[in-house]
């Protein structure tokens, strides 16, 4: 090893062991409690995790526990943290663990990374963080720092930089310290050598780093942009519910699969392409909105706008124009369909969008 690889995991390790941030799930050395973390902190701040991450434990303690788990209880515990298909691997994941391994997750890097949700970067951050066993974990966070400190040019959206990147990790690891080593690379990413302003000044790698040294620190990495999200633009029905049903909404349940399956949600359409660049007069949408729920068998009449929300998929961005729709009387449910109240809501899930309407609707 060059002393530019050992100068990097030697101060490193050292740094960490000072500065690291008390997380819940570094308390103890728990295999399941990585798995749920890292699985939560997928396009989610450490910050807004952590009450996610406790409340979910308490709930779901174990393996077995999250295992045997109704899918709604574990979608609701997840709501608000958006990415649902994280939720539903990782009970599917943890159903494999309970049926395969008694309940306990495998000290085994195959058996690891062959569960449901479990990529890579996972069963490295798994294997590494639980079981200190030396295998690099590389996530964004990790390529961006070693792309800098190594001065490197390749672009890091591409697979063949990870595979790159991961060599170089693996060969960083100090013998018998891969849990904190790569912990450490993950903190420094996160705290010091952040994406667009790393503070070079504080770092405990600054004297070696080759992107620093060449002015570069705020250039790299290399990577091309992903494509942007594709707009679709949605109305939707607030329908509220009058008897026994007054003060509710009336909500349907999404698809068994698919984008935020078996989630609940207001009814609403996708405006064809061509309409929906400026969107339509609120009469015409109204009249389109009130069409196209009739084919489902819905009777409503969309009558003034009460919100327009917005919310970005990785893939796809929702604009929601939300219209009130006259009080509807239903003898029978459609099915699919509940009306829901202030208080029910704690038995359903919802996508982000759709807690907000909601709040946005009960504090009225
Ligand atoms: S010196 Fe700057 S660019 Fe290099 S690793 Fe540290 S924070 Fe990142």
């Amino acid at each position: 090893m060059e002393e530019q690889q050992r100068y990097f995991s030697r101060e490193l390790l050292r740094w960490y062991l000072d500065n690291r941030r008390d997380l819940p799930w570094r308390r103890q050395h728990n295999a399941y409690y990585t798995w749920v973390s890292e699985i939560m902190l997928q396009q989610t701040r450490v910050s807004t995790v952590i009450p996610y991450f406790e409340r979910f434990i308490a709930k779901f303690p174990t393996p077995t526990a999250l295992a045997e788990a109704p899918e709604e209880d574990v979608l609701k515990a997840w709501e608000g943290l958006g990415y649902y298909s994280r939720a539903r691997n990782l009970q599917a994941g943890a159903r494999e663990v309970k049926e395969k391994y008694s309940g306990v997750v495998p000290d085994d890097k195959a058996a690891v990374s062959s569960l449901k949700g479990v990529g890579p970067y996972t069963t490295g951050a798994i294997m590494s963080i639980a079981f200190n066993r030396s295998e690099p974990a590389v996530d964004g966070n990790v390529m961006r720092v070693l792309s800098r400190y190594f001065r490197l040019h390749d672009d890091i959206a591409k697979p063949a930089t990870r595979v790159h990147i991961e060599h170089i990790a693996r060969d960083l690891i100090p013998d018998g310290h891969a849990s904190d080593f790569n912990q450490a690379i993950m903190e420094l990413g996160a705290l010091v050598c952040t994406p667009k302003s790393p503070a070079c000044l504080l770092c405990p790698v600054m004297e070696h780093c080759a992107g620093r040294l060449a002015g570069e620190e705020t250039l790299l990495p290399i990577k091309t942009k992903a494509k942007p999200p594709k707009p679709e633009l949605r109305y939707a029905a607030l329908i509220e519910g009058t008897g026994v049903n007054k003060g509710k909404l009336l909500m349907r349940q999404r698809p068994e699969s698919g984008l935020l399956a078996r989630m609940w949600e207001m009814p609403h359409i996708l405006v064809p392409k061509q309409m929906s660049v400026a969107g339509l007069p609120d009469a015409e949408a109204q009249d389109m909105l009130r069409g196209a729920l009739h084919q489902e068998g819905l009777t409503v009449l969309p009558i003034e706008r009460f919100m327009d929300a917005e919310h970005t998929f990785s893939h796809i961005h929702w604009q929601m124009r939300v219209f009130r729709c006259s009080v509807a009387e239903y003898a029978v449910v459609p099915e699919g369909y509940a009306f829901i109240g202030r208080d029910d809501r704690e038995q359903y899930a919802f996508p982000n969008l759709f807690v907000r309407l909601l709040d946005a609707y009960f504090a009225e």
